[in-house]
């Protein structure tokens, strides 16, 4: 039987999610990646097992995850009923619906239709009556907003979520929609969009201003770039990364010559500041008091316990922030 480490909670930072009652972990694990039916199963379990044994409370899903879509939420419902469950009250759980998850027209986008139907069908592959966060995964302009806010808000009012939560929002789709939850007096606490050194999008969309100003959290995802943001295509493409082992989604010609270049400098700065580049990456997020989380994804544990360092040192000087900028592209 699993017994979680006592001293868990002693070395992970818990930040506030905006203006909400919620804490989240500095560092939350994602399972966008080394979670689906291609991946070995064995290294699933010890990756949420390292994850939580070190304070890492939250961990984040969406309905499509794999491969196959579901394949996640199926596995990390085996490692919850195997290990986690007894922990249930301390872990944030997070799934989404806004990408394509089932053929036809009802298994895509923002329908009230799609998201009631995929929330019950994550809560069946996860063993779950309830997620904490429910995400509308990406805006869809052809639904009414009123219609997929409303979808979220009786989402939460049935119990099978907690809280609500955006993705890929920007700054004004994020005004509109909280006024709405507002009107409807739901939890919606929190933003999660793609924010790291080498895309800044957040920052000229009105995303990162608003959120703060309307009190939600912000929630990196992606935040090492998918790996690129580390030493791991320092000499090559190794044959266990992501490039190799996936490659939907980061590509073997998104890595030059004058990239890594870049990205070696940078690791000067973090080795001067004695961090290794993934942890100042991080730490370059959680930098900013708007940013509750970052989700980390990981293919092995010892990157996790790498990661979790990152909340130990989140101050720049203006000198190490510039040549950050300096070597961003
Ligand atoms: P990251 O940017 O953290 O990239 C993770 C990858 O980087 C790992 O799989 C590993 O790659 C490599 N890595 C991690 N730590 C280290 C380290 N210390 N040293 C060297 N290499 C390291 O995040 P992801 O792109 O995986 O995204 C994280 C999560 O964000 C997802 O799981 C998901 O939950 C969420 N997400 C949400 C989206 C949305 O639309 N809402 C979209 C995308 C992600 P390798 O396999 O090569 O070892």
């Amino acid at each position: 039987m699993y017994v979680a480490k006592e001293n868990r909670y002693e070395t992970m930072k818990y930040n506030r999610c905006g203006k909400s009652g919620l804490l989240l972990p500095a560092v939350s694990l994602g399972l966008w990646h080394n979670f689906g039916d291609t991946s070995s199963y064995a290294n699933m379990v010890d990756l949420c097992l390292t994850a939580f044994d070190n304070g890492i409370t939250h961990f984040d899903l969406a309905n499509n995850y794999g491969p196959s879509d579901g394949a996640a939420e199926k596995n990390f419902g085996r490692i919850l009923k195997e290990y986690l469950l007894p922990y249930r009250d301390e872990m944030i759980i997070s799934t989404k619906a806004g990408y394509y998850m089932w053929p036809g027209p009802y298994g895509d986008h923002g329908s009230r239709k799609y998201l009631i139907a995929s929330i019950d069908q994550s809560l069946k592959r996860m063993g779950l009556d309830y997620v904490d966060i429910f995400y509308h995964h990406r805006p869809d302009p052809d639904t009414p907003l009123e219609e997929t806010m409303l979808a979220l808000a009786d989402i939460v009012r049935s119990g099978k979520a907690l809280y609500v939560g955006l993705s890929n929002y920007d700054g004004p789709r994020l005004e509109e929609a909280t006024q709405i939850l507002d009107d409807l007096h739901v939890p919606f606490i929190i933003n999660q969009n793609r924010y790291n050194i080498l895309d800044r999008t957040i920052e000229k969309n009105g995303l990162k201003e608003t959120s703060k100003r309307l009190g939600k959290g912000i929630i990196c995802f992606s935040p090492l770039a998918q790996g690129m943001l580390t030493d791991r295509y320092f000499n090559g493409i190794p044959a266990d990364s992501r490039i190799k082992t996936d490659g939907r989604f980061l590509k073997e010609d998104q890595i030059s010559e004058e990239k890594i270049d870049k990205l070696k400098k940078m690791n000067d700065i973090a080795s001067d500041r004695g961090q290794t580049l993934a942890e100042m990456a991080l730490a370059w997020c959680l930098k900013d008091d708007s940013i509750t989380s970052v989700i980390i994804g990981a293919s092995k544990t010892s990157q996790i316990l790498d990661n979790i360092k990152a909340a130990e040192k989140t101050s720049f000087t203006k000198e190490e922030l510039e040549a950050i900028d300096a070597l961003s592209f």
